[in-house]
């Protein structure tokens, strides 16, 4: 099923590329694995995925002591202290940074690993009070500049989640917010080159706006079933 999934996905991410003349090297397609087993996600290993995305950083963890380094894994959930070092221990990229005391733990767990963690910035495009991440640009800002100074994090982008809404100009608006504010923070002198934005509905809109990252889910491994642990399933 996975394989009847990804060919289509594929094929309409190249199509978009295409149109709107971006670089399909450009695009990292993060398959988003939570709640699908190991099984699963090697499936979509040998298919040609290799970036995997989790939201809960004990799943992450319990994954990552199977899987180990043979796929990339991305931490993209809601993350608490101390849960930051199973997140530091698998995720090449953290993707939920939006506080910097949480920027702090990072820094200091990766610390201990020797290790410089790759971070982006969770941005809250949709003013939904229900999402997670920063609504104001100034907090923002100011959290890239507390990054700057941490010598075990390497800040390299902004995330978004898209409104919930079948009104496209909503969704893109809150895209192409995202990449402008990259753009304004690349202009005091940052370097940021990713954003992460775009999931099973939304993608290509993400794409049109500029994404480097997308997270999709439902669209490669079908139906997520919540009332089954990833063990199970
Ligand atoms: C679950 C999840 C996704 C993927 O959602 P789909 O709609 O299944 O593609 C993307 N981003 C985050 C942060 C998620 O939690």
């Amino acid at each position: 099923m996975i394989a009847e999934n990804i060919k289509p996905l594929r094929e309409r991410i190249a199509a978009k590329c295409a149109e709107f003349k971006r670089n399909p090297k450009e695009i990292r397609l993060i398959a988003v694995s939570k709640f699908f087993g190991v099984d699963t996600i090697k499936e979509a290993n040998r298919l040609g995925i290799t970036d995997f995305g989790e939201n809960k950083a004990q799943e992450l963890r319990d994954k990552y002591e199977i899987l180990g380094d043979k796929v990339t894994w991305h931490f993209i959930g809601t993350l608490q202290r101390n849960k930051v070092k199973y997140a530091v221990k698998s995720a090449a990229y953290i993707h939920s940074v939006d506080s910097a005391s949480l920027s702090d733990e990072i820094n200091n767990q990766a610390g201990k690993l020797n290790k410089v963690q790759k971070i982006l910035l969770e941005v809250n495009t949709s003013f939904e009070e229900s999402k997670s991440g920063l609504i104001d640009n100034i907090k923002v800002l100011e959290l890239a500049k507390h990054c700057s100074t941490l010598s075990n994090v390497e800040l390299v982008g902004l995330m978004t989640m898209a409104p919930f809404t079948d009104d496209e100009s909503i969704i893109r608006q809150s895209f192409s917010d995202l990449r402008k504010l990259k753009d304004e923070i690349n202009k005091i002198g940052f370097d940021l080159r990713e954003l992460s934005m775009g999931m099973t509905n939304d993608y290509e809109i993400a794409i049109e706006e500029g994404a480097t990252m997308l997270r999709i889910g439902s669209a490669i491994f079908g139906q997520r079933d919540i009332t089954k642990d990833w063990r199970q399933s």
